[in-house]
C-alpha cells in the first residue's frame, strides 16, 4: 500500500496474521464430555511450547532428576500403560502424535505431577505418599495426561488469559515471542507450570472436572482399579497442608471431587479390566529403604 507509514504497514501485517489465524481457528469438541473448545493455537505450536517448557524445567539447577530405579520404574510402568490406553481411546489421534517423555523429579516436599502438550510428563517424588501405590499413581497421571490430550493449555492461551497478563493475543497466535523470558513464563503458567515460574494460573473448574472424569476412565482402561482415585483425593486432603500443587490449587473441593468420582465410578468400571500380576506394593517413600 503506497503512502503507508511503517507503523501502519506493521499493523496491517499484524492484522492480516491475526485474521488469518482466526480464520484457521478451530472450534473443537471434547470427545468425552462434548464440551466445545475455542482453540486458536495450533497443535504443533502447542507441542513445541510444551517441549520448551519441559526442557526449561528439567534444566533448572534446582531440579534434580531421579535415576533411582525404585522411583523411576513404577512411574515409567504406569506411564506406559496410561499412554497405551490413551492411544486406544477417543484421544488416539493426538496421543499417537505426542512424543511422550517421562521424568521423575527427586523432591520429597513437592506434591505435584504434570503432563505438558506433546506428552511431556513429570512426577515429583513428593506425590508418592499421596499416590501410595501404582493404581494411585495411575489416577494422578491419568488426570494430568488428560490436561495435555484435551489441549487445556491451548484453550487457556486462546481464552486470552495471557493477554490479560500483559501478552498480546497476536504474540500467542504467531508464536513469535517465546524467546522473551517474560512471555515464556506466562506460556508456562498457561501450561499449568505456575508453581515452577511463580505465576499461578490454575486450570478452570471445567478443565479440572474433565481431567478427573476422563482420567478416571483412562486409568481404568489401563488396568488400574478406579476406586483408588477416591483414596488418592482423601490422602491429598490429609497430606497437602499449606501446599498448592496444580490439582489442589483450584475448586472443586475434595469432597465435591470425590462425590463426582463416585458418580462416574459405574462408567469407569465398564472400562476396567484387572490385569494379572499388576504390582500392588507401596511406592518407595513408604517402603523401607
Ligand atoms: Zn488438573
Amino acid at each position: 500500500m503506497r503512502g503507508c507509514s511503517p507503523r501502519r504497514s506493521y499493523l496491517a501485517v499484524l492484522l492480516a496474521l491475526v485474521t488469518g489465524a482466526l480464520a484457521l481457528a478451530a472450534c473443537a469438541t471434547n470427545p468425552y464430555t462434548e464440551r466445545s473448545q475455542l482453540l486458536l493455537v495450533s497443535e504443533s505450536h502447542e507441542m513445541q511450547l510444551g517441549a520448551q517448557a519441559y526442557a526449561q524445567v528439567l534444566k533448572d539447577p534446582k531440579v534434580k532428576i531421579s535415576h533411582d530405579p525404585r522411583e523411576v520404574e513404577p512411574v515409567k510402568r504406569v506411564a506406559a500403560r496410561i499412554i497405551e490406553a490413551a492411544k486406544n481411546s477417543k484421544y488416539a489421534e493426538i496421543a499417537k502424535q505426542f512424543e511422550w517423555e517421562v521424568s521423575v523429579i527427586k523432591d520429597d516436599k513437592t506434591l505435584n505431577a504434570f503432563a505438558l502438550p506433546g506428552g511431556k510428563i513429570a512426577v515429583y517424588t513428593g506425590i508418592f505418599p499421596v499416590a501410595k501405590n501404582e493404581a494411585g499413581l495411575a489416577a494422578i497421571m491419568g488426570h494430568e495426561v488428560v490436561h495435555a490430550l484435551a489441549r487445556h493449555g491451548a484453550e487457556r492461551m486462546s481464552e486470552g488469559q495471557l493477554a490479560q497478563a500483559g501478552l498480546t493475543v497476536a504474540d500467542v497466535l504467531i508464536g513469535a515471542s517465546t524467546s522473551n523470558p517474560a512471555t515464556a513464563q506466562l506460556m508456562m503458567a498457561a501450561l499449568g507450570l505456575g508453581v515452577n515460574v511463580g505465576v499461578m494460573l490454575p486450570f478452570s473448574r471445567s478443565h479440572e472436572s474433565e481431567a478427573d472424569y476422563v482420567g478416571l476412565l483412562l486409568a481404568a482402561q489401563a488396568g488400574y482399579d478406579p476406586h483408588e482415585s477416591v483414596h488418592v483425593w482423601e490422602r491429598m486432603g490429609q497430606l497437602s497442608k499449606g501446599q498448592p500443587p496444580e490439582f489442589l490449587s483450584t475448586h472443586p473441593g475434595h469432597e465435591t471431587r470425590i462425590a463426582h468420582l463416585q458418580q462416574w465410578m459405574p462408567e469407569a468400571l465398564k472400562y476396567y479390566r484387572p490385569q494379572p500380576g499388576m504390582p500392588s506394593a507401596d511406592l518407595p517413600t513408604l517402603a523401607p529403604r
